[in-house]
């Protein structure tokens, strides 16, 4: 089927064809005979790189040439920001939504398509965002990650909601292979679409003892060192390939990078350019590592880096430069890395409460499925690694040979539902109990016909819990969200957080940072740090001069959650007492882009729980405001009046502040010229032409900008 005879746009078309993309790949072609373009539901599960986003790119356009607009969800930020860059400049106009989560963000309602994360598409509904009843094609991409633990839940509910909302809207659901497609795609009345072709072939295969095994065919291995798995990169890179390797864990992903390195023994300009770059940056002791990694060529890759680390790698790597990742197996959904040869290293992996357990095929699916560049590479090799011979015969049939895992709804989840149950009666969706339950009913948990006595009992649950905590009220049959319960539902946080909030602050007399932190760090909304036995005695040593601050009771059985939080409050503290970054890394044994995590998480719930202030302790809102903006830009509370202009973040404040200039007032007393030989000319430029806008405009911009944005 060739693209020029597609009902898209000539622009669009055109652009494909500049880009070599002449003919539709045949999985492409199965879409629009099921009727992409007449707008059919579909259900597509068909391989990594095997052409979705392209498919559902020629659905939007098609459907916006009709008048239409068009929402694609995404699970991550970094994905949206992915789609949103590829879909722009195609003569759509493009919106992305993942900030904060109580806006109704109605200016992205002039967009022909909008990009957004299933949480931030959750807010806007909570928030009855007009322009989502317009929507007319939906697409949603990893659909399968209506299975994750986690967020599954939320993406299930969105899609219900929108659909119950919009019910003539299209769907288009991407997803990886799974083992009961036709389930999820009875549920979404949507075609099937399943295949596993793939544009570069794939050969699967298993290593032991200086040979890979692939199921028709064997591959020795030269020994080139003293690690196997070293020898399985150096075969790659001997033929002009390039290697991803997937580890359990980031030390295991240092690690490697290292013996990599070392093994590679690289050294050209290019590389030693990206060394520079990434050592002058370097914060921490594992960016110095990954420096001295890149320059020989290899690195690693996990949630720890920064964003410019991440970017120098993913570029070096693309750019054939870095020839070895190794990774963590979480990154195997957002690396879109293809590389010749992808080694499955580690299998197993440490689950809390589990121990270690094998990954499942889904996950090792989408980590193969990463080998093989279309165009570059003659095929792509997926090898996992056997300690012993009766390993390789497992392998095979536990993963190669091995079917996908079924998706199920995780909606069955009572700290889920709670969530949603009160968004339905906040938002209107239900009125009453047996609307709640006629909601749920459309739910892909409802679909697949589990119990339904079970779902029943657990919303009633909910309801209770909802009562109790005065969020709903029952009048006769008829249920209504209370102030509070709106404003939990709109600020986008667990009912449960909300009500362990507003416990301890009603019985608060006296404000403190560390009070506020630790209570935050308590709420099932705030990730916690894993606790090492060394970090005991500096836990013990604060509480026993600080008991008396925090917020909460220590338990008497207090165990390993209350130190979580008390070793992630600790931290957050120190960030808002601008303690630097290499400090707080080593102190706590993170990495930038975990802070970065941290922060983010916590900035939210502190709006969230000034918000909350408002409500029932009105004493504790301003300073729990000013903390806002302290934890958002990691900042002493001397330097706020200065965090308020655009360009200046927490290090440049710092420098302002100790030249003795520390107010809007003693910038302009101080004058450009001063001020550029602290910050620079350039940016005393910028700053003072701020100065001459008018005030109100500078102290709105600064609640926008975040010291943040440096690491995200
Ligand atoms: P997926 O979403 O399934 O991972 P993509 O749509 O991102 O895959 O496609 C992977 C790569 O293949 C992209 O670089 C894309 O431009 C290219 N591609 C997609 N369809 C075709 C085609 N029909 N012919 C050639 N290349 C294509």
């Amino acid at each position: 089927m060739e693209i020029a005879d597609l009902p898209v746009p000539p622009d669009l078309a055109d652009g494909y064809i500049d880009r070599g993309i002449r003919e539709l790949y045949p999985p492409q072609a199965a879409c629009v005979e099921a009727g992409l373009f007449s707008g059919k539901n579909l259900l597509i599960a068909i391989p990594t790189a095997s052409g979705k986003t392209l498919v559902a790119e020629m659905g939007m356009h098609h459907q916006v040439g009709r008048g239409g607009k068009c929402l694609y969800i995404v699970p991550l930020r970094a994905l949206a920001s992915e789609k949103f860059e590829e879909f722009s400049g195609k003569g759509l106009r493009v919106g992305i939504a993942t900030g904060d989560f109580d806006r109704r963000d109605e200016y992205l309602g002039r967009n022909d398509i909008i990009v957004a994360t299933s949480e931030k598409v959750d807010s806007l509904l909570r928030n009855r965002t007009p322009w989502l009843s317009e929507i007319s094609l939906l697409v949603v991409d990893e659909a399968h990650l209506i299975d994750d633990p986690s967020r599954g839940a939320t993406l299930e509910m969105v899609i219900a909601k929108l659909r119950h909302k919009n019910p003539d809207m299209q769907i288009i659901a991407l997803s990886a292979t799974i083992g009961n497609p036709a389930d999820l795609a009875g549920w979404l009345d949507a075609e099937l679409v399943e295949s596993e072709w793939r544009p570069v072939d794939l050969r699967e295969g298993v290593f032991f003892e200086e040979c890979i095994r692939f199921s028709d065919s064997t591959r020795q291995v030269e020994r080139r060192s003293k690690y196997e798995d070293l020898d399985l990169v150096l075969d790659t890179v001997a033929e002009g390939g390039q290697c991803l390797v997937f580890v359990s864990s980031r030390k295991n992903a240092e690690a490697f990078a290292k013996r990599a390195a070392s093994g590679l023994k690289l050294a050209n300009p290019v590389l030693a350019g990206y060394a520079d770059k990434l050592r002058s940056n370097a914060a921490t002791d594992m960016g110095k590592t990954l420096a001295a990694c890149v320059a020989q060529g290899a690195a690693f890759h996990h949630a720890g880096l920064s964003r410019e680390e991440r970017q120098i790698v993913e570029a070096g790597f693309r750019e054939g430069q870095i020839k070895a990742i190794a990774s963590t197996p979480t990154l195997a959904a957002g690396l879109n890395l293809p590389a010749r040869r992808v080694i499955v290293r580690d299998y197993l992996r440490f689950n809390a409460g589990e121990g270690m357990v094998p990954i499942p095929v889904r996950e090792y699916r989408q980590m193969a499925g990463r080998a093989g560049r279309p165009r570059l590479d003659p095929y792509g090799e997926a090898v996992l690694i056997a300690k012993s011979e009766e390993m390789v015969d497992e392998l095979f049939d536990c993963y190669i040979e091995a079917p996908a895992e079924d998706v199920r709804s995780r909606c069955a989840d009572e700290a889920v539902l709670c969530t949603h149950i009160l968004s339905l009666i906040a938002t209107n969706f239900a009125r009453e109990r047996g609307e709640v339950l006629g909601f749920m009913d459309g739910t892909f948990y409802a679909h697949q016909g589990e119990s339904p006595r079970a779902l029943s009992r657990a919303v009633d649950r909910v309801l209770e819990f909802l009562r109790e905590s005065e969020m709903i009220t029952e009048v006769g049959e008829w249920l209504e969200a209370t102030e509070y319960g709106s404003l939990v539902s709109r600020l986008y946080i667990d009912p449960r957080s909300a009500e362990v909030i507003v416990t301890a602050m009603t019985g608060q007399k006296d404000y403190t940072d560390i009070g506020l932190l630790h209570l935050l760090c308590s709420t099932p909304d705030m990730p916690t740090l894993y606790v090492r036995r060394n970090d005991m005695y500096v836990l013990d040593r604060f509480l026993a001069d600080h008991r008396d601050d925090l917020w909460m009771e220590i338990p008497w059985d207090a165990g390993e959650g209350f130190d979580r939080s008390l070793k992630t409050a600790l931290l957050l503290s120190d960030w808002a007492d601008e303690v630097g970054e290499d400090v707080i890394c080593e102190r706590y044994s993170v990495g930038p882009g975990d802070v970065y995590g941290m922060v983010e998480s916590v900035a939210w719930l502190v709006h969230a729980s000034r918000q909350l202030a408002g409500l029932f302790a009105p004493h504790l809102k301003a300073p729990i405001e000013e903390m806002e903006l302290r934890t958002k830009h990691g900042i002493k509370k001397e330097l706020l009046p200065l965090i308020r202009i655009r360009g200046i973040g927490r290090v440049r404040a710092r420098r302002l502040f100790n030249n003795g200039i520390d107010s809007i007032e003693a910038l302009r007393e101080a004058g450009p010229e001063k001020v550029g030989k602290v910050l620079g000319q350039g940016i005393a430029a910028q700053v003072f032409e701020q100065l001459d806008g008018v005030r109100d405009e500078i102290a709105n911009a600064g609640e926008e900008q975040s010291t943040l944005s440096r690491f995200g």
